[in-house]
């Protein structure tokens, strides 16, 4: 039975996902969904804010991301799956937000320096490249959070400072209003074992040295197969070092038992089993675990409509709950809600 607390995380429809979404992030969300009342969006709009060009691109994405999501575990019986530019509402939230929200908080916020700097090659990119929308960003995550009126936030270490922003957000909302409106949400720090790329860097899709969760046995047994490990073990008869070995054994703690970790660390430094067969082993471990999910996966796939039918459900109950904060905020404001009609207008215009 779900807790009365409602949590909230979102994801951008950028591409399909890796096994680093999967532990950092999904694999927690499964485990939440049937302890508290969740909330799990597909934000679309952020991925406009900086890649609004391939606008396009944006329904196939939303496609790809919501079969992870499915394949993994993610429940439309118990969470509430919604793709946030079905939720109108939000956007009207966001606007009525960005009123309150004095720029420099908006200004001084440290990713959106990283983004711009990510984005652009020179100066004068960077000023084509910080749009308006990009600006904005960290109001329009207050609003996700604040239109489910989110206590809790799933969230990883790197994006704390986005959940701040959030709180100040509705602390500013309920002084400004003099209401106990916006509960100030908390984070729900996200446990994620280092899973590096196969580089031995962080791992990322446009880096292109991740596993997604969609690869097939044969193309996860490729990828393994580029780990880099103990770089000072040249011959198979040098022993190993776990400490220096850079990917394969940090994913081995992610995927194996106590049991076959030992077996690992025996093996290895001891020089009883070459680098190529312990990835190998590696490689079918990773196969094992997410055989199951890559079969719901490709069946989900085959069946587009029914997919279509679960967002459709989810955002439906998302809006519910989004009209309705909106309506409250507007009734806190003193402003007319025109999307009621029996409502004495003139009666809230003479109360403000
Ligand atoms: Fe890493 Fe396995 Fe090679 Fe040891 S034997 S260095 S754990 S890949």
């Amino acid at each position: 039975m779900a807790e009365s607390k409602r949590i909230m995380s979102g994801m951008r429809p950028t591409g399909r996902l890796h096994l680093g979404h999967y532990f950092g992030a999904l694999l927690n969300w499964v485990e939440f969904q049937s302890r508290y009342e969740s909330y799990f969006s597909i934000v679309d709009w952020h991925a406009l804010t900086t890649k609004y060009q391939d606008s396009r691109s944006v329904p196939q994405q939303v496609f790809e991301i919501t079969l992870d999501w499915l394949a993994v575990g993610i429940n439309p019986e118990e969470a509430t799956l919604y793709v946030q530019s079905a939720v109108p509402e939000i956007a009207e939230i966001h606007l009525l937000l960005s009123m309150i929200t004095p720029h420099n908080w908006v200004e001084r916020e440290p990713t959106l320096k990283d983004m711009v700097r990510m984005l652009a090659a020179d100066e004068s990119e960077a000023r084509e490249k910080a749009t308006y929308g990009l600006l904005g960003y960290p109001v329009l995550m207050s609003a996700d959070i604040l239109s489910f009126k989110g206590q809790l936030v799933l969230v990883g270490k790197d994006q704390e400072s986005h959940l701040e922003f959030a709180r100040d957000v509705a602390r500013r909302f309920n002084h400004i209003y003099s209401a106990d409106f916006f509960p100030e949400p908390k984070p729900e720090f996200t446990v994620t074992p280092l899973l590096k790329g196969m580089d031995g860097m962080k791992m990322g899709k446009s880096y292109g040295n991740d596993i997604k969760i969609a690869d097939t046995a044969d193309e996860t047994i490729k990828k393994v197969k580029q780990m880099v490990t103990d770089r000072t073990r040249i011959a198979k008869s040098d022993p190993g070092h776990l400490d220096l070995c850079e990917v394969p054994w940090p994913w081995y703690k992610a995927f194996a038992d106590e049991q076959l970790k030992a077996t690992v660390k025996d093996e290895c430094e001891n020089a009883k089993i070459g680098c190529v067969d312990c990835k190998k082993r590696l490689g079918g471990l990773i196969n094992d675990r997410f055989a199951g999910f890559r079969e719901r996966r490709e069946t989900l796939a085959k069946d587009p409509d029914k997919v279509f039918e679960i967002l459709h459900y989810g955002n439906t109950k998302a809006r519910k709950v989004a009209a309705q904060t909106l309506s409250d905020m507007k009734e806190i404001m003193g402003m007319i809600d025109w999307s009621k009609k029996e409502q004495n207008w003139l009666k809230v215009a003479q109360n403000s």
